[in-house]
């Protein structure tokens, strides 16, 4: 069966809002290191990973053995009513890594159930139902994980329960306050923080939840130290600090281990998914003991921490460790953003280049303008696909382009990227 085929097979059983990247859609049928085979014999150098799933690339022996080890003992699954030796030891790494203090860990399948998770444990800890999002954000698709989503185009619902208002993303380059230096851009923030508190809430809020870097968003970055600006405001109320290293962690970020780290703050929760089960569903949130322990009725997810993801978890995680991706992440993200910064003078197309490591994002706007171009994104998605090279797409405009490829990318596997996408870019944005 052709692509076309199974993409009209798809369109008539599948939701209408579950969208399909290209005009012709792929289907990726094999993998191996950073690369993707299609059902039709193409090979793509992959920069989206599965948004930011696979994070060791495809076929890494040591996470297929480990799944395969399991898979051989006959259980894939026993329930969190037993003990599972493989879930434990992995809290414990994750515990340890997490930097939270008296860390406990809860298993889910998605970076929603997580984040529905932290917010359960957030409100119930506070008995608050208001929360503080970040404008142009995206948590999940749950009831409540789309009300602390601040984009229009992924809220799919405004009903849910949460009572949410919206704090400042910290993203200079769509900020009215994007002219201010860092220090006073900072403050601003802050002091806005204060006022959302006193204006749009009872006072007693349960959380604020933050992307370090907002992934859906267009990888927006605010600046450093942020994040410790909004928990000296949040400390005065005794609001709860929870991040979302859904996309941020795992050393992606290069500089540091969890995207909150750049701020010099601790959590009093994070929670995780994509990329730990390299492929293989697993998510997760780590809170103190006390916020964690908060929970007087039972709770459980029959699935999270199944012996299957937690030896693919295992594997990903101490191959993560063993071969240090975040400082190898550091020096690739590195490479790929000077690359792409010589775009920004040649193609005034290119409005913003940023990220961290490797999540890297770059804004296209009308030349000249700061006027969202997301006819442009889509005409440089398709030409990326036709140079063999698959990217994301994002922000709250959609003029977004997103890299995210594999924390095992190679040096060269990094500036073929990079001559793909100046050559799409070159051939998408015709001058007029
Ligand atoms: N948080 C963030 C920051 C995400 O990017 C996503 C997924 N894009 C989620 C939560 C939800 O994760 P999932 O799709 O696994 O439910």
């Amino acid at each position: 069966m052709d692509h076309a085929e199974l993409n009209a097979r798809h369109q008539a059983v599948m939701p209408s809002w579950l969208a399909l990247y290209y005009d012709e859609p792929i289907e990726l049928v094999g993998g191996r290191g950073c690369r993707v085979t299609d059902a039709e014999g193409r090979t793509y150098l992959d920069f989206f990973g599965g948004i930011l799933t696979n994070m060791l690339g495809y076929g890494l022996p040591e996470v297929r053995e480990a799944i395969t080890a399991q898979l051989d003992t006959g259980v894939v699954h026993t329930s969190t009513l037993y003990l599972i030796r493989k879930q434990v030891e992995l809290a414990e790494k994750i515990a340890r890594l997490s930097g939270i203090p008296d860390a406990r860990v809860f298993f889910t399948c998605s970076g929603t159930e997580a984040n529905e998770a932290a917010l359960m444990l957030a409100t119930q800890y506070r008995r608050s139902n208001q929360v503080i999002a970040l404008r142009n954000s995206y948590h999940g698709r749950s009831f409540a994980a789309v009300a602390v989503t601040g984009n229009r185009g992924w809220s799919a619902s405004s009903l849910s329960p949460v009572q949410v208002t919206y704090a400042q993303n910290g993203d200079r380059y769509r900020s009215p306050l994007g002219h201010l230096d860092d220090a006073s851009f900072t403050r601003v923030c802050a002091d806005d923080l204060r006022a959302l508190i006193h204006t749009t809430t009872a006072g007693d809020v349960a959380c604020l939840i933050a992307e370090p870097i907002q992934g859906v968003g267009g990888f927006t970055l605010p600046p450093d130290g942020l994040f410790a600006a909004y928990k000296e405001v949040l400390d005065e109320y005794g609001i709860l600090f929870i991040s979302d290293e859904v996309q941020s962690g795992w050393g992606r970020t290069g500089e540091h281990f969890w995207g909150y780290q750049a701020h010099g703050v601790v959590p009093d929760a994070l929670t995780f998914a994509k990329g730990l089960g390299n492929g293989v569903a697993v998510g997760g949130v780590v809170a103190r003991a006390e916020v964690m322990d908060c929970l007087t009725a039972n709770s459980i997810s029959t699935f999270g921490g199944n012996p299957l993801s937690m030896a693919a978890a295992n594997a990903t995680l101490d191959y993560v460790v063993r071969h240090d991706l975040q400082a190898h992440a550091a020096k690739v993200g590195t490479r790929i953003l000077e690359g792409l910064r010589g775009l920004t003078e040649r193609h005034p197309v290119v409005g913003e280049v940023r990220g961290k490591g490797l999540m890297i994002g770059m804004e296209l706007v009308e030349p000249g303008t700061k006027t969202p171009a997301p006819a442009a994104a889509t005409r440089v998605l398709e030409e990326t696909k036709r140079g063999g090279l698959l990217i994301g797409k994002g922000g709250l405009y959609g003029n977004c382009l997103r890299l995210a490829p594999p924390l095992t990318l190679t040096e060269a596997d990094a500036d073929e990227g990079v001559a793909i996408i100046g050559a799409a870019i070159a051939q998408a944005w015709v001058p007029r």
